[in-house]
């Protein structure tokens, strides 16, 4: 999309509710389905980047940080330290490398490892909507908000992810409220 019309795109006030956003987030994450867990468990994390000089580089979460879930631990980490939260920032990152899926170029210069056990329904639905790819086939996504730890999302993170994608912080921040 060129950058203007993303940014009329962006003016115009979302309706999307916020379970089709999940919905429409989970679907775009390019993971297998994996087997379910309860999420008790405490478990990591790491958000891969191309970083444009020294190649590929990591950044650990963990579950039961300020962020929740260890994978949007990982990702605000990433996303303010890496990207001082400019969208432009992280698409270049995120554009800085590409896979081939069913023949068309896939961004993938940020990708996610998950392997201890699948990512729930609102982390995978979070990495989807922001265009993050599985880094390699064990990290898997969960249909299931798994409750064993309290999810939430930094609100600078949700500020974001409303920016890069257009929909509504009002929404985004519906989910925080839906934990187990
Ligand atoms: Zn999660």
């Amino acid at each position: 999309m060129s950058e203007t019309r993303e940014l009329r795109k962006r003016k115009i006030v979302d309706t999307t509710n916020w379970v089709d956003i999940v919905n429409v987030g989970y679907g775009k994450f390019a993971a297998k389905k994996g087997d379910d867990n309860d999420g008790l468990q405490k478990c990591g994390a790491d958000i891969w980047y191309l970083h444009p000089t020294k190649g590929w580089k990591h950044i650990f979460g963990e579950t039961g940080q300020e962020a929740g879930h260890a994978e949007m631990h990982a990702l605000v980490q990433f996303v303010g330290d890496i990207c001082e939260f400019d969208v432009t920032k992280f698409n270049t990152i995120l554009a800085s490398a590409t896979v081939k899926v069913e023949g068309k170029d896939v961004e993938c210069g940020v990708l996610v490892e998950c392997t201890a056990k699948p990512c729930c329904l609102f982390c995978s639905a979070m990495l989807g909507l922001l265009g993050i790819r599985p880094q390699d086939s064990d990290t898997k996504k969960s249909p299931v908000r798994m409750g064993g730890t309290q999810w939430v999302m930094h609100p600078a993170l949700r500020d974001f992810i409303a920016a890069k994608t257009g929909y509504s912080v009002v929404e985004l921040a519906k989910i925080d409220s839906h934990k187990l």
